[in-house]
């Protein structure tokens, strides 16, 4: 078995309004996938129920092959699953030094916590310089790298990002991805990407997928999906 992650014919939804109908993704080990659409077609809302966050109504979602459809969100965070939500959701008048640590919440990541700690910190050497700085004082960049380093502190799998990008400067939403892939090379961990910047998202990604009105419309290579000529009039503006 090669995905890390398979999701098949999941629909969620909030109260009696019905979000997603129907989806189906993949992400294999190793593998950066962006999932892209325009605001409100579903992103936020597709990683919230694979992280447990928001109950599925219908298929499946496993992780390594095993069943975490029903899990609670902490339950399939200590088994690997682990998002950044949109705006990164630090604690601002905590420093980034405590941010990090209550990043490491589960027990088998708080017994490994300093060891994780100084790695995330040799990984983005920013983030040492500011460790006694409050998080509430980052630049926007500095922010989503924070972010992105307390998830590391739990151990992920496959690390889920909500629109990292969302607010950045695109100098800095570069340099966010150059951070990204970097991140797969170096520590064999999985992506799953959500994203309204179609373009950086998918010339991250290996393979990416359209998301319309909570259905995947297309799929395919990252490149293909850039040169597709429905994608490039709907999303890049081409
Ligand atoms: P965005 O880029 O704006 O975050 P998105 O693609 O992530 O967009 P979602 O946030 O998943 O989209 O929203 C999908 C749909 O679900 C929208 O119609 C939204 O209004 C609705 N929705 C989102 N959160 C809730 C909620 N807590 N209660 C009710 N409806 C919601």
């Amino acid at each position: 078995m090669n995905s890390i992650l398979e999701v098949e014919g999941v629909a969620a939804g909030y109260g009696e309004l019905p979000v997603l109908e129907g989806i189906t993704l993949e992400v294999g080990r190793k593998e950066i996938i962006s999932v892209v659409g325009a605001n409100g077609a579903g992103k936020t809302t597709l990683l919230l129920t694979i992280s447990g966050h928001l109950r599925a109504r219908h298929g499946k979602v496993r992780l390594n092959g095993n069943d975490v459809t029903a899990l609670p969100a902490h339950e399939a965070a200590a088994m690997g699953l682990v998002m950044v939500p949109e705006g990164g959701r630090l604690f601002p008048f905590m420093t980034v030094m405590e941010n990090l640590q209550l990043g490491a919440y589960h027990s088998a990541a708080r017994t490994r916590m300093d060891q994780t700690m100084e790695e995330v910190l040799t990984l983005f050497p920013i983030l040492a310089d500011r460790r006694e700085q409050l998080a509430g004082r980052l630049s926007g960049g500095e922010r989503q790298m924070c972010a992105v380093a307390r998830a590391l502190m739990a151990l992920p799998k496959l690390l889920m990002l909500d629109e990292p990008s969302l607010g950045l400067a695109p100098i800095i939403v570069d340099k966010v991805f150059e951070m990204l892939g970097k991140l797969v090379e170096s520590k064999g961990l999985s992506v799953l990407l959500v994203e309204q910047n179609v373009g950086n998202a998918l010339r991250l990604a290996k393979r990416g997928y359209v998301i319309e009105q909570g259905h995947i419309l297309k799929s395919g290579r990252g490149q293909d999906l850039l040169n597709d000529p429905d994608v490039q009039r709907s999303y890049l503006g081409l």
